[in-house]
């Protein structure tokens, strides 16, 4: 049996600024970094280019480095790292344990998971090909790059997020579609009546992507009325997926409270989760901003939480 004070799972921003913090407060953390399920070890920075919002690089940095970065500081702090995925948890007695997918099970007194949430994607093969080529799944990230200024942009969705999407898209295309495959929003009335009232945003109701047309990069869609089943072809030069993100919660197999979304639930203003000496960081529990630096930040809090918490089991 392997034994560990606090085992960290997940090695995103949330998952390696925890390993960070809680190394240097003498913890000995191990993190898994997962290696198949739900996403690639470094999370989903690893999948983009060049981020411009991450605070300390004025040019901003590669995604992959900036992952690299971090995972070399949690290792030079102290922590350790393991390449394979948590495959089941029992949170049932203490200490908890964790079984790896190399079949490996842990005790560990404290947990923190951060496994992040996997942004739905369209099934479509064009939608692979043009994927970071002028197709993105956050608007927040990329819709300051200069390849969508004051181009025609497109959102697809209809909930909260893809109106916020549109909104924040407003500052740099010419014209924000809003394409939809219903004939009514999901989305909060507060919310609907922005989408419906701004000047920039043109709502199509009852479309679906066909497919995304372009070369090298992406320059339209192939949509399809749901109702008469007509086509039409859309110019843009982006376009950006709300269609939801899936939060990475599937092994734990329901022994941690989730939200209505699948979001798992923290306390008020903790990382603290349902089940004592268990803390959640990052978009694992974060329906709303899903920023790497939030994400980071949150880590930061579950570390502290979890030291404290296993400061008082200690002496207790
Ligand atoms: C294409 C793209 C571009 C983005 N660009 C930006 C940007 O420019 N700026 C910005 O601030 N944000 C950006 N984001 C959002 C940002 O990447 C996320 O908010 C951030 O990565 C969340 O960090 P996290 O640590 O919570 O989770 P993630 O980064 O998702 O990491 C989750 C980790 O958990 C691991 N994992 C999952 N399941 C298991 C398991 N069972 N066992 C072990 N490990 C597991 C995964 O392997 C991964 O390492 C972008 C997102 C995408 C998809």
């Amino acid at each position: 049996m392997n034994n560990a004070k606090l085992a960290i799972i997940g090695s995103g921003p949330a998952g390696l600024t925890a390993a960070i913090y809680a190394a240097r407060a003498n913890l000995s953390p191990v993190l898994f970094e997962g290696f198949m399920s739900g996403g690639m070890p470094g999370g989903q920075l690893i999948t983009t280019g060049l981020v411009e919002n991450f605070p300390g690089f004025p040019e901003g940095i590669d995604g992959q480095q900036l992952m690299a970065n971090m995972r070399e500081q949690a290792e030079r702090c102290g922590a350790t790292l393991i390449t394979e995925d948590i495959d089941t948890v029992d949170f049932s007695q203490k200490p908890f344990t964790l079984t790896s997918s190399g079949g490996d099970v842990w005790n560990a007194d404290a947990v923190i998971i951060a496994t992040g949430a996997t942004a739905r994607r369209l099934p479509l093969d064009s939608e692979k090909k043009f994927w970071g080529r002028g197709i993105s799944a956050c608007a927040v990230c990329d819709g300051g790059l200069p390849i969508f200024r004051n181009k025609e942009l497109a959102v697809l969705g209809g909930g909260d997020s893809a109106i916020e999407e549109a909104d924040h898209l407003t500052h740099f295309g010419s014209v924000v579609h809003l394409i939809h495959r219903r004939d009514s929003f999901r989305a909060s009335k507060i919310m609907q009546k922005r989408a419906l009232e701004h000047p920039k945003i043109k709502v199509h109701w009852n479309k679906i992507v066909e497919e995304f047309l372009g070369d090298e990069n992406l320059s339209g869609l192939r949509l399809k009325d749901t109702v008469t089943g007509a086509i039409s072809d859309l110019p843009i030069s982006g376009c950006f997926e709300a269609i939801g993100h899936t939060p990475n919660v599937g092994f734990l197999n329901g022994q941690i409270a989730l939200d209505e979304l699948g979001y798992i639930k923290t306390l008020s203003g903790s990382t603290a989760t349902n089940v004592d000496g268990v803390f959640a960081a990052g978009d694992v529990q974060d329906a709303k901003y899903r920023q790497a630096v939030s994400a980071a930040g949150s880590g930061c809090h579950a570390a502290l939480e979890a030291e404290r918490w296993l400061g008082g089991l200690i002496h207790a």
